[in-house]
């Protein structure tokens, strides 16, 4: 049997006692057992909601009957995620985005974003090449800015001509619009740069774009709390958190290496199908190729709508309170674009993660992508 979130005691049981000891001193998990109990009434609808659970309908219902719960907390972030197996083998079922293409199409004729110069605003350097940075017309920090990306369509990372190049590009306008915030201001240290894809994914304009943002003083919350975790935990345990980190998600099959990259399924993610690439700098030169691939990855997954995230250390010369800390970038699935509801709630915002995807199944997509070849430009 391939392994499992809901085996992951098994998954653990054979693994080498040294990598079991870092596991265990970085994470902790309990299986439950969620007992559901449906009236005769209920057995045809469930029979067919959840046919992809069994050959038969007595098979789905006993399915459905004990549904094993797996609960993974990271010890030093608390970091927590509720996985359901369950919930986890829905077929993926690739549908014709034939209609969100159409809408992304009816968008282009009042799209500012394919007429930056007339109908975005400019920081207060200017912008990155010609075209390719604006400021946020409603911005949310000092200095916050888009990178526009040349295609209208935010589905362009699925198509067969999307190459690494772009992400290259990208990666590279967006520091260069940091580099100046900061030299504009000193104080300004603590870049963030982020890609909301689609509605779902609380992006407000379809036209593909990333955001910037540079924050003064201290770090965004988020990141300072993970680099006090990490630190700690180097204190406390006498070993680097991040080394331990790939190290622990390799020894279970969650970790691929894409170049000079490592790219992770994350055993704790924040919503499905969450990937964490862990590079040494930001301008390493496999990191745009890795992103790249993790695109591809969702590409294959039938993703649409996402959110990325690049955590780094502050700009300007090396602090040595960030002296351990790589760079990050996060991506997560924010699902099904024609469902009415949020994929978040008061359970991810104040308890734990609840998720569907089983990450043992992601690593299997990224170890395929692993293999997908390159087009380089005629
Ligand atoms: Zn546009």
């Amino acid at each position: 049997m391939p392994a499992s979130i809901a085996a992951l005691q098994d998954v653990l049981a054979g693994l080498p006692p040294a990598d079991r000891t870092r596991f265990d001193r970085m994470y902790d998990f309990a299986a439950s057992e969620a007992r559901v109990l449906p009236p005769p009434a209920m057995e045809p609808w469930i029979a067919n909601a959840f046919k992809y659970l069994a050959s038969t309908p007595e098979g789905v219902l006993d399915a459905v009957r004990r549904q094993p719960i797996t609960h993974v907390m990271n010890r030093a972030t608390g970091q927590a995620t509720l996985f359901n197996a369950v919930r986890s083998q829905r077929p993926i079922e690739a549908k014709a985005a034939t209609d969100l293409e159409a809408e992304i199409e009816a968008s282009r004729p009042k799209c500012s974003f394919c007429r930056p110069l007339d109908l975005t605003p400019a920081n207060t350097f200017g912008r990155i090449g010609e075209k390719k940075t604006c400021a946020n017309v409603a911005a949310y920090d000092g200095y916050h800015g888009l990178a526009i990306f040349e295609d209208h369509s935010p589905l362009r990372f699925r198509r067969e001509d999307f190459r690494p190049e772009e992400v290259a590009d990208l990666l590279a306008t967006a520091r260069a619009w940091a580099e100046k915030c900061h030299a504009e201001d000193p104080e300004a240290r603590f870049f963030f740069l982020m890609w909301n894809c689609l509605w779902k994914a609380a992006a407000s304009i379809i036209h593909g774009h990333a955001q910037m943002t540079v924050g003064r003083r201290f770090h965004y919350g988020k990141v300072e709390r993970l680099r006090r975790d990490a630190e700690a935990y180097r204190q406390c345990m006498g070993a680097s958190f991040f080394t331990d980190l790939v190290a622990i998600h390799e020894a279970l099959g969650l970790a691929v290496r894409w170049g000079g990259v490592d790219a992770l399924a994350h055993l704790t993610p924040a919503k499905e199908r969450e990937m964490v690439l862990v590079a040494d700098r930001y301008d390493d030169p496999d990191l745009p190729g890795a992103i790249w691939r993790a695109l591809k990855v969702y590409a294959a997954q039938d993703v649409k709508s996402y959110n990325m995230a690049v955590y780094m250390p502050p700009l300007g010369p090396p602090d040595p309170a960030w002296r351990n800390f790589p760079v990050l970038v996060f991506f997560v699935d924010r699902g099904d674009l024609a469902a009415k509801t949020v994929d978040v709630g008061a359970m991810e915002f104040y308890a734990s993660a609840v998720v569907s995807a089983d990450p043992f199944a992601l690593a299997e997509a990224m170890r395929r992508a692993g293999q997908c070849k390159v087009k380089t430009e005629k």
